[in-house]
């Protein structure tokens, strides 16, 4: 199969590209897989409100090894994650093919199925992550590593080559009292998120380093898993982020995801659901204008990768 990265065109004059773009801004490639999500829609789903089609085409991601050296209450994956080999290169390079054909240009994928750091850390595979990395941007695609983070903690050099070699800028970090395998924080001793907070900052302390030395500007999402549990603890954890602007500045996202009946998920009684999460938000962020601000916090319930 030929890769998409040998069929790109050659790269242009970078001024004339920007100033191409100031007068359209929808990319043509991207216009017509737009058009063809939309009419692809059946007709009670062309409503007003479908951003599908107009704004989006799909949520873009790999599927990988499925490994994780953590073993959250709350897990995507697959009982017999962990069994599974990791793919070959060739593999998931056809898969960011795949994700790029039906995103367009600028998509954003998600790097994931399981700890893909962990796992092609563990698996002495680091060059091909940085390489996917490398990869899904010579195609047009925007990657985002999906992780707990533990492995770029602790191999901060590893962390350094996607950023500086793979040009990796977004991670999305997952952080929540559901997970155990957080070396230091073992889940029985985590009694609230405010315990978790070190290892927020940890991260926080992480990324401001990446950035002093290399230049980089490396951003995190959080990912958080809503559960009966820790969802009054979401205000909380709402205004340590916005209680230091150098920690806004890193987390630029904030992804709070009521649990889902998914995978190996094993706490299953009384689901948060999403309009309970919106008006935690709405407490954490200290707001005042209610229904909009309630409207535009209320998360959606995932079956999707957290990590
Ligand atoms: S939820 Fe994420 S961090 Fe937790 S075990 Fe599953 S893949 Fe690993």
């Amino acid at each position: 199969m030929v890769s998409l990265a040998e069929t790109q065109p050659p790269k242009k004059n970078r001024w004339r590209e920007r100033w191409h773009a100031f007068r359209n801004p929808i990319h043509e490639e991207k216009a017509r897989v737009l058009r063809e999500r939309w009419n692809a829609l059946p007709p009670s789903l062309q409503t007003p409100n479908q951003i599908s089609g107009r704004h989006l085409t799909h949520c873009g991601f790999t599927l990988g090894a499925s490994y994780c050296s953590f073993h959250c209450t709350h897990c995507y994956l697959p009982k017999n994650a962990n069994e599974i080999p990791i793919p070959s290169l060739a593999q998931v390079k056809e898969q960011i093919d795949a994700n790029r054909r039906f995103q367009g240009p600028g998509g954003g994928l998600q790097i994931t199925g399981g700890d893909v750091a962990d796992a092609y850390w563990k698996a002495g595979r680091p060059d091909e992550l940085v390489e996917i990395i490398q990869y899904a941007y010579s195609v047009g695609s925007i990657p985002m590593l999906m992780t707990h983070g533990q492995t770029l903690i602790e191999h901060p050099e590893f962390l350094e080559r996607l950023v500086v070699e793979g040009g990796l800028r977004q991670i999305s970090v997952h952080v929540d009292m559901t997970q155990a395998g957080r070396h230091g924080f073992p889940i029985g001793r985590v009694k609230c998120e405010a315990d978790l907070h070190p290892v927020r900052q940890a991260f926080t302390d992480l990324a401001l380093r990446i950035r002093a030395k290399t230049g980089f500007p490396l951003e995190y999402a959080l990912s958080f898993t809503v559960t009966r549990r820790n969802i009054d603890d979401v205000p909380e954890v709402i205004r340590w982020y916005l209680a230091d602007p150098q920690r806004s500045h890193v987390w630029r996202m904030l992804s709070f995801q009521p649990e889902a009946d998914t995978g190996r998920t094993i706490s299953r009684s009384g689901r948060s659901r999403p309009m309970m999460c919106g008006r935690r938000f709405v407490r954490g962020s200290a707001c005042r204008c209610g229904a909009m601000c309630r409207f535009l916090a209320i998360p959606t319930a995932t079956a999707g990768p957290r990590s």
